[in-house]
């Protein structure tokens, strides 16, 4: 299947820059939406009114004020990173979404139940009432990966159960990993769609489950939305003043959509068009690109050809999320697709040069940030987003750096 507004290099499988054509004025893009400020500023809430229990869940890595963020890098003057794969709980930023949602969940249950009238402060949700209310529960959830293992540290902690269904080519360590945890892992013949198909149905069926949707959960998506509000703040103490005439570029790894997405819509709020973003997506794997290019919710990957195979498996994802794509295809400035090559000699890079230990996924950015530098010259301030990659284990980080 062709389209005359395909780039002709998305099916060959080559990288290219990516200029959006939808593209619209920030503020003209946001009046059309029915979310805004209010739905960014109810995540922060929320995040905040966790903050002391994450604090007493995770004492070893979530510091004593609670929040889940990472630091913000400079790096040879010249760029900045927005560094998640350090981040809090998982390493990687499906801490902002998973984690989040599972939150959203467990706050739900405890007020239905009653515990948490009268002001009690959310301490009593690691308490014993709260613990065997929350054993009760299943939260199900599809993934390959990182979201999984987000769900799965946040549930457990709170004593929620937890079942991941992956494909059976799902890699080995993550499926340990993550029973480790106290997670059942229930594997499926098909690929990760036919898994989450089934998780999908299992839940409908129960009442006391739970269906994390990482094709169209709005919670995952604000949750990642709070995280402008991190950079911001981190962006002001450096004393950067983006504006139209300089603005942020921000470069996001996407997979399918949800965490990019989340964060374009918080900066789009915070920032207007003081901000610009560009997603990336493996050359395998461009779902967004394609679209954003064709307009066309059903359309996945292998329809052009491609076979969605690549390093960066965080990223590999044959088609976007239609209802992050609703919301965020007149945001997105540009979309740019690198190939594994480069990604890479990137992960060496980086951890040679920076000592930064990233997956092949979240060295995406900086793989962009040099591909756009010659194509697009303007005075920006670069900003590359880090989205995973401190919790691999030596064993899988170490033959990415000798390969
Ligand atoms: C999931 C993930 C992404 C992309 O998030 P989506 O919501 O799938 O677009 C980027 N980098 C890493 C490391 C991830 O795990």
């Amino acid at each position: 299947m062709t389209s005359p507004t395909l780039p002709p290099q998305l099916a060959r499988a080559e990288p290219l820059l990516w200029h959006n054509p939808q593209r619209l004025p920030a503020a003209a893009a946001l009046a059309s939406l029915p979310y805004g400020h209010a739905d960014i500023d109810a995540a922060i809430a929320r995040w905040q009114r966790f903050a002391p229990l994450l604090a007493h869940c995770f004492p070893d890595s979530v510091a004593a004020d609670g929040r889940i963020d990472s630091p913000l890098l400079w790096q040879d003057g010249e760029l900045l990173v927005k560094a998640d794969h350090a981040l809090p709980v998982t390493a990687c930023i499906k801490a902002r979404g998973g984690v989040y949602e599972v939150l959203c969940q467990a706050e739900a249950l405890a007020q239905a139940a009653g515990l948490l009238e009268g002001g009690n402060s959310y301490a009593v949700l690691a308490g014993d009432a709260a613990r065997a209310l929350f054993a009760r529960h299943t939260i199900l959830v599809g993934s390959t990966g990182n979201l999984g293992y987000s769900v799965g540290v946040m549930a457990r902690a709170l004593g929620l159960q937890v079942e991941v269904h992956m494909s059976s080519d799902a890699k080995a360590w993550k499926k340990d990993r993550l029973r480790a945890l106290g997670a059942r892992v229930v594997e499926h013949a098909g690929d990760y769609a036919t898994a989450l198909a089934s998780a999908r149905t299992l839940a409908a069926a129960d009442p006391a489950s739970y269906f994390i949707d990482d094709e169209s959960s709005l919670l995952l998506f604000f949750g990642y939305a709070a995280a402008a509000r991190d950079l911001k703040a981190q962006l002001d103490a450096t004393g950067q003043l983006p504006t139209p005439a300089r603005p942020l570029r921000v470069y996001l790894p996407c997979g399918v959509g949800g965490a990019p997405g989340g964060v374009a819509f918080g900066l789009k709020c915070l920032y207007g068009d003081a901000v610009q973003i560009v997603f990336v997506e493996p050359v395998a794997s461009p779902c967004f690109l394609l679209r954003l290019a064709s307009g066309d919710d059903r359309l996945s990957v292998y329809d052009i050809g491609l076979d969605n195979r690549t390093l960066a498996d965080g990223l590999a994802v044959p088609r976007a999320s239609a209802t992050v794509a609703g919301i965020v295809q007149h945001l997105v400035d540009a979309v740019v697709t690198v190939s594994d090559d480069s990604l890479l000699s990137e992960v060496r890079h980086q951890w040679q040069q920076y000592g930064l230990r990233l997956e092949p996924s979240a060295a995406a950015g900086f793989v962009a940030h040099r591909l756009v530098a010659s194509q697009w010259a303007q005075d920006v301030i670069p900003v590359v987003w880090t989205t995973g990659g401190n919790g691999l284990p030596d064993e899988v980080f170490l033959p990415l750096l000798a390969s």
